[in-house]
């Protein structure tokens, strides 16, 4: 179902605190933490607590979960000095966007003038 926690998953061991990450905020149900592999000056990774592996996983219980963490973003970003030049905001869902954690998460991206969003 996509929806149990794994104990196979990258991003849960990070949300358990089994494997470090940086993190910059956390709060009951949401963390955020620095990419291992920064694709921008300021690249940060959302991710909701529950493990959910994709966007095609989300349900309809999940709705104050999915707003909560999009508002957390917006704070994430702010904090981060992003909220004057902006920001990118980004899910891959499944094999065509390359997708290579299967626990959902959104990537924030800026501190310069980004490329192209398919480049
Ligand atoms: P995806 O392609 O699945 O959307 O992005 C996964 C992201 O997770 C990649 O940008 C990758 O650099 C990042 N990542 C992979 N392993 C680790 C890790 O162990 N720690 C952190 N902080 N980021 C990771
Ligand atoms: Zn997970």
């Amino acid at each position: 179902r996509g929806v149990r926690p794994l104990s196979d998953c990258l991003f849960c061991k990070i949300v358990e605190g089994t494997i470090p990450s940086r993190k910059v905020y956390e709060d009951d149900s949401v963390i955020a933490f620095h990419d291992i592999q920064p694709q921008a000056p300021v690249h940060l990774l959302v991710i909701p607590k529950k493990h959910i592996a994709t966007m095609n996983d989300c349900e309809e219980q999940d709705q104050m979960l999915l707003g909560h963490l999009l508002l957390s973003a917006q704070k994430i970003a702010k904090e981060a000095g992003l909220a004057e030049g902006g920001y990118r905001l980004i899910n891959n869902c499944g094999r065509d966007s390359g997708q290579v954690v299967f626990h959902i998460h959104w990537h924030i991206l800026g501190g310069e003038k980004l490329g192209p969003l398919n480049a």
